[in-house]
């Protein structure tokens, strides 16, 4: 049987999906392609939370990090870049690396940065100093959810800086609104909520994004955003799409619709909820506070002599598979993820399995208290 994969990414592929991706393939100047690009990209728009265009790039997040940094920014720019965790570091990084010049905005692994903390932040530049703001929505390493809409508020406000969200592991699973929340660039992956396949990168760019990206001045040339919303504009890409995945996702965007967006927002919601009680039932931390506990992965710390490799190796003998921690929580962590095509009753199999292997690892915990715990979350 194959295993409960539960680690964030990527993530399981409904069987319509897999149909998808055996499809014979089809030219990527023909009609047929113009028609799936058109399907797609209209059916993203409420994910993203916009009436502007979904561009599509073959790619992993990543490379939707890169393509927002290249298309915004010029050199020497000055960001803030939101860091709580592996993920926020990863942004500020490419930053870095393109030679913009970055204050990171840090707060120990499973808090978020709050609106009021980047409002000091920003007070200490000259008005019109901070031209970015770089947020991770969800961060993957810790679980945790940050209040884009009220981040992106003080960025506006206080610096009109640019909004840019890396949504890699949160679009699809949690509300966002491009056009509502006041967010400049939108990015995601496919391989998570989405439930489709590792290699389609995904943004959306708000008018202003657009002014921005008409005067950038870093290189860039396969992530130029102006090239694929000019192909966009017949239904087509600049250089091959990766066909395939684009068949994938328009199955699993059939999927997203029949459930509908609420509901899948809320089974997440729900899902998390029965994660976090289930591991307290059965004496784990939770790293990030309840108030901001991301719906889609929740990391859980272990207790002193339980080794993450080796729980996890008795998960996998159960049939579960989980991450471990990352970075510095990589000793003492495991998550567990909670997107996408996962169903709440997969849950209550992970923390079965949970329970009994932390039994195997010398805890005296009860699993079936924390089926029951996570049930009444259900
Ligand atoms: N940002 C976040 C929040 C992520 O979770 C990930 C991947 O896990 C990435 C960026 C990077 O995406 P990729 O591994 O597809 O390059």
């Amino acid at each position: 049987m194959e295993p409960l994969l539960l680690i964030p990414g990527p993530t399981p592929l409904p069987q319509e999906v897999r149909d998808a991706l055996a499809r014979p393939m089809i030219g990527h100047r023909g009609e047929a392609f113009a028609t799936l690009y058109r399907r797609v990209t209209a059916r993203l728009k409420p994910l993203f939370g916009t009436g502007q265009e979904v561009l599509i790039f073959p790619g992993s997040g990543t490379g939707a990090m890169e393509a927002a940094v290249v298309n915004l920014f010029s050199p020497g720019d000055r960001v803030v870049a939101l860091v709580a965790g592996d993920f926020g570091a990863r942004f500020a990084a490419i930053a870095d690396a393109f030679g913009l010049a970055v204050d990171r905005l840090e707060v120990p692994w499973g808090w978020v940065v709050s609106p009021e903390a980047l409002r000091d932040r920003l007070r200490t530049y000259p008005p019109g100093e901070v031209r970015g703001v770089l947020i991770t929505h969800n961060e993957t390493s810790t679980g945790a959810l940050s209040p884009v809409q009220e981040l992106a508020r003080v960025a506006h406000q206080e610096a009109g800086a640019l909004v840019v969200v890396d949504a890699v592991s949160g679009l699809g699973g949690a509300p966002l609104a491009l056009d509502g929340w006041g967010i400049d660039l939108l990015l995601t992956a496919s391989q998570k909520c989405l439930m489709t396949p590792p290699g389609l990168a995904l943004l959306a760019l708000s008018p202003t994004a657009w002014e921005a990206a008409e005067r950038a001045r870093l290189p860039r040339s396969y992530w130029d955003v102006r090239e694929a919303r000019r192909f966009g504009a017949r239904g087509e890409t600049p250089y091959t799409p990766a066909v395939s995945l684009w068949f994938a996702l328009d199955r699993a965007l059939d999927l997203i619709e029949r459930e509908g967006l609420d509901a899948v927002f809320e089974r997440h919601r729900r899902m998390g909820a029965m994660v976090r009680a289930g591991a307290r039932v059965l004496g784990l931390q939770v790293l990030a506070g309840e108030e901001h506990a991301s719906p889609t992965v929740t990391c859980l710390l272990l207790p002193e002599g339980v080794e993450p490799a080796a729980l996890r190796r008795s998960l996998r003998e159960r049939g579960v598979e989980v991450a471990g921690g990352q970075g510095a929580l990589k000793g003492s962590a495991i998550r567990i993820a909670h997107m996408g095509a996962t169903r709440p009753q997969d849950l209550l199999v992970a923390v079965e399995a949970l329970g009994e292997a932390l039994r195997e690892h010398g805890r005296d915990v009860s699993p079936q208290a924390a089926v029951e715990a996570a049930r009444a979350q259900a």
